[in-house]
């Protein structure tokens, strides 16, 4: 039993199923259930929401999400090793727990959930930051979700809150800016996790703004910003020099001077540039 469930404690739950962790699944455990109920807690309320959880493993973070009064919880997983740890969970907390064994990058979210809907997640390294570009750029805004919480390697965190003129900033750092918050509210030492990784992790909370700070239009600015930080170090009078003829002038209509380099370029002036480049 377990400080926050009747469960059994994860090691045993572990030992049981012979969950041995794979690295090519990006499995590194959360054996702690008061640190799990802890990243639970960082997602605010939960008790009028569906969360979704990718990558639940033995299901550390989702007794942590179910004790802490998640209404439903959706856990897809890969790996069907864990699907009997797993359906013990849903025995204990009878019709909140429904678990999908698939890839998360298949998956449709709106067709399991019913909004408002959370997701909280310690993702498998080799897919974080292809699932959280999606999640910051569905097709349409305000997203399905209304906040994610979600562990990353620190290094993956801090770009994401990263401000302009600091080495970490750039792509992601725009996509959540744009139309989020996002702070990291927590730091985990490799210690933590069960195997440990060799690098520190954080979990970042980031919440859904009705709106975009600036206008813009997603796929022309998501574009322009690839562009600016495929070559970070050059001025952006040369990095974007093919997308117009007249690109410095468009640049100074932006508030840019055409010698500045990308990182130097804040949120509002990128979303600038962007519509002045539409015209
Ligand atoms: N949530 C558990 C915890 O905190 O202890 C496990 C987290 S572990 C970092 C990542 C989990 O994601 C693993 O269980 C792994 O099998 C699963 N996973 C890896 N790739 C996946 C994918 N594409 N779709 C769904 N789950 C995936």
């Amino acid at each position: 039993m377990s400080a926050i469930d009747s469960l059994p404690p994860l090691r045993d739950v572990i030992a049981t199923h012979g969950l041995v962790a794979r690295k090519s699944l990006g499995q590194n455990f959360l054996l702690d259930l008061n640190l799990t109920a802890k990243i639970a807690r960082a997602a605010g309320n939960l008790e009028d929401a569906d969360v979704l959880e990718v990558g639940p493993g033995p299901g550390g973070l989702t007794r942590g999400l179910l004790a802490e009064g998640a209404r439903r919880v959706l856990a897809i997983e890969k790996d069907a090793r864990c699907l009997p740890a797993l359906a013990q969970i849903a025995e204990a907390y009878p019709g909140r727990l429904k678990v999908i064994n698939a890839d998360a990058l298949d998956l449709k979210l709106s067709e399991h959930l019913n909004p408002p809907i959370k997701i909280v997640s310690n993702l498998p390294y080799n897919v974080g930051t292809e699932l959280l570009t999606r999640w910051l750029d569905p097709p349409e805004w305000p997203p399905v979700w209304s906040s994610l919480t979600l562990m990353f390697q620190r290094e993956v965190a801090e770009r994401i809150v990263a401000q302009p003129g600091t080495k970490t900033y750039g792509r992601l750092s725009i996509l959540a800016g744009w139309r989020s918050t996002a702070k990291i509210v927590m730091d985990l030492p490799p210690q933590a996790f069960t195997p440990a990784p060799k690098v520190r992790s954080a979990v970042v909370h980031i919440a859904a703004l009705a709106e975009p700070r600036f206008p813009a239009n997603p796929k022309a600015l998501t574009s322009l910003v690839a562009k600016a930080f495929n070559q970070r170090r050059k001025m952006l009078r040369s990095s974007l020099k093919g997308l117009a003829p007249d690109i410095e002038d468009r640049l100074r209509a932006a508030g840019i001077d055409p010698t500045d380099r990308a990182e130097t370029i804040d949120i509002e002036r990128f979303c600038a540039l962007s519509e002045v480049l539409e015209t």
